[in-house]
């Protein structure tokens, strides 16, 4: 067999395969980046929408729920509220208007004041009023509970309300004014015309409320149920009471975002509305009091009914980033774990552990262009062991195994970490030596064959006898791997022919 022959086995394989392996890696690399990015894309949005939908459908059922029930139970709980603690003083003062004792005390002459003082001090006290009143039309004198005040006179501008109920058509009126009787305390009154039997004007009784009193009540509202609540007069269409940002007297009509409403109030009466103030959507249910003539305004800011679930939506949306980094995260290292073992299954010789011929194809190559650049000289060792089929057919194949990972390890002892050890077929090896010269490159060559000849290789305890023959050729300017690897190659078919069990270098 002529070493010819052996050289196109040898090179017969496919073409420049440390491109196809380096390709493959490459290949690989994009391919991991395209999967993570897919990931990230499919993760996010995935989260992104769900959450998202989420929100919007939550926020959907928040609102209608605000409008449907929400609004509207607490404008009925409002209601009843009112009833107790406004209507009320409104009904205290019918009565007193239609009391038989007052009407005929009055009729009697009013004899006696001490006897309506102590009844307008049983309502005030019994009641819990800030303060109860008669004003006779015929004495025109004022009572309250502590006694006589005054006596009202037409050309006193602060006596004015009562000419003004006295010619009224309505039963009685709610008014705001100062209480002569109690420091000018702006107090809301509850002015009750009083008639006898036969339908004379008697006066004006009635009880008065401090408007702080109501004030307070309001603020209960708002905090209780967590809404903005004002009363409106239905006549004037003005603010009566509510929030500390509207100045009492203020308009329906000039509200911002309200004033486009006011109309339909006034002709609905009563409903739900929308509107957008400050750039906040503000649900509104409107209801009126008919015992009071007033609107009941139930407000709620849409954004502040919001704030529970916009937080949540921001806490999922970062557990959803956090998420998908973590999976993220775990797939890219599970990915290059599984990326590294690939590489180094294959690179690597599982029976010696050694550089395999694809990773020398790799490495071979990258040396020689090193060599060049540094004008270092660089050596090929193409090592066979001798009559190994020998070993194989007397030991078995196991034995022959064992001397081949035997071998590995004595010509690893005897290299350097920086030179390359492939295995490079069935019992061959390619070494290559880097920076060593001609006479200490044969030196070496001839330390590894000495080496395994005096190597205590061993079979299950006994002693086997190895030799190995060593082609050597030095790297010659401007020469491919191929051809290198070719003269190593020849030189080791001399070094059989010569007898095994020795070193030649090629010329
Ligand atoms: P020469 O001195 O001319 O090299 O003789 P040889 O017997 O070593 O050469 P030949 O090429 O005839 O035989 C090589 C043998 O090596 C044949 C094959 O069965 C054996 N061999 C190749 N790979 C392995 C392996 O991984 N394990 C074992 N046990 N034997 C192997
Ligand atoms: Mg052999
Ligand atoms: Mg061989």
């Amino acid at each position: 067999m002529g070493f010819e022959k052996r050289v196109n086995v040898r090179y017969s394989q496919p073409a420049n395969p440390a491109r196809t392996m380096l390709s493959t890696m490459i290949f690989w690399h994009n391919d991991k980046r395209k999967l993570i990015t897919t990931l990230a894309v499919l993760l996010l949005v995935g989260f992104a929408a769900t959450t998202l939908v989420n929100y919007y459908v939550s926020k959907g059922v928040i609102r209608d729920s605000i409008i449907a029930s929400e609004l509207p139970l607490t404008s009925d709980n409002l209601y009843s509220e009112i009833q107790k603690d406004l209507v009320r003083p409104v009904l205290i003062a019918s009565m007193m208007a239609s009391n038989t004792f007052l009407r005929d005390w009055v009729t009697n002459g009013e004899a006696e004041p001490a006897r309506i003082v102590k009844y307008l001090r049983e309502i005030k006290q019994r009641n819990g009023t800030f303060t109860s009143f008669f004003i006779s039309e015929r004495t025109r004198i004022y009572y309250q509970a502590e006694g006589v005040l005054k006596k009202v006179r037409e050309d006193e501008p602060r006596d004015a309300w009562y000419f003004r109920v006295r010619g009224m058509d309505a039963p009685y009126e709610i008014s705001f004014d100062p209480d002569l009787a109690n420091k000018d305390k702006l107090t809301t009154f509850i002015n009750f015309r009083v008639h006898d039997d036969a339908g004379n004007y008697l006066g004006v009784a009635g009880v008065g409320l401090a408007v702080d009193t109501i004030r307070g009540l309001i603020n209960k509202y708002q905090q209780r149920y967590l809404c903005n609540v004002y009363f409106f007069d239905q006549k004037t269409g003005a603010l009566l009471f509510g929030s500390d940002a509207l100045v009492a007297g203020t308009k329906i009509s000039s509200i911002e975002g309200l004033g486009g409403l006011a109309e339909r109030i006034k002709q609905e009466g009563a409903g739900n509305y929308q509107y957008d103030s400050g750039g906040r959507n503000h649900l509104l249910n409107v209801r009126l009091v008919p015992e009071l003539k007033w609107y009941l305004f139930v407000e709620r800011v849409e954004e502040d009914a919001l704030t529970g679930i916009r937080r949540t939506l921001y806490l999922n949306l970062a557990i959803c980033v956090v998420i998908s980094l973590i999976v993220l995260f775990a797939t890219s290292l599970t990915i290059n774990r599984y990326q590294g073992q690939l590489e180094v299954m294959a690179t690597t010789d599982k029976l010696t552990g050694l550089a395999n011929r694809q990773a020398c194809d790799l490495l071979i190559p990258q040396a020689l262009a090193e060599a060049r650049r540094a004008k270092a000289p660089l050596l090929a060792m193409m090592i066979d062991i001798d009559h190994f089929k020998y070993v194989n057919d007397r030991l078995g194949h196991p034995a022959g195994d064992s001397m081949l990972t035997q071998l590995a390890q004595a010509m690893k002892g005897a290299l350097r970490e920086s030179d390359i050890v492939c295995r490079w077929g069935g019992e061959e090896f390619l070494v290559v030596i880097k920076d060593t010269d001609a006479a200490p490159g044969q030196a070496l060559a001839e330390k590894i064959r000495g080496t395994v000849e005096n190597g205590s290789f061993r079979w299950q305890d006994e002693p086997v006898r190895v030799t190995v023959s060593v082609g050597v050729a030095y790297y010659k300017e401007g020469e491919t791997p191929e051809q290198l690897i070719a003269r190593a190659d020849k030189a080791l078919f001399q070094a059989k022919d010569a007898g095994r069990n020795r070193v030649h270098v090629a010329a």
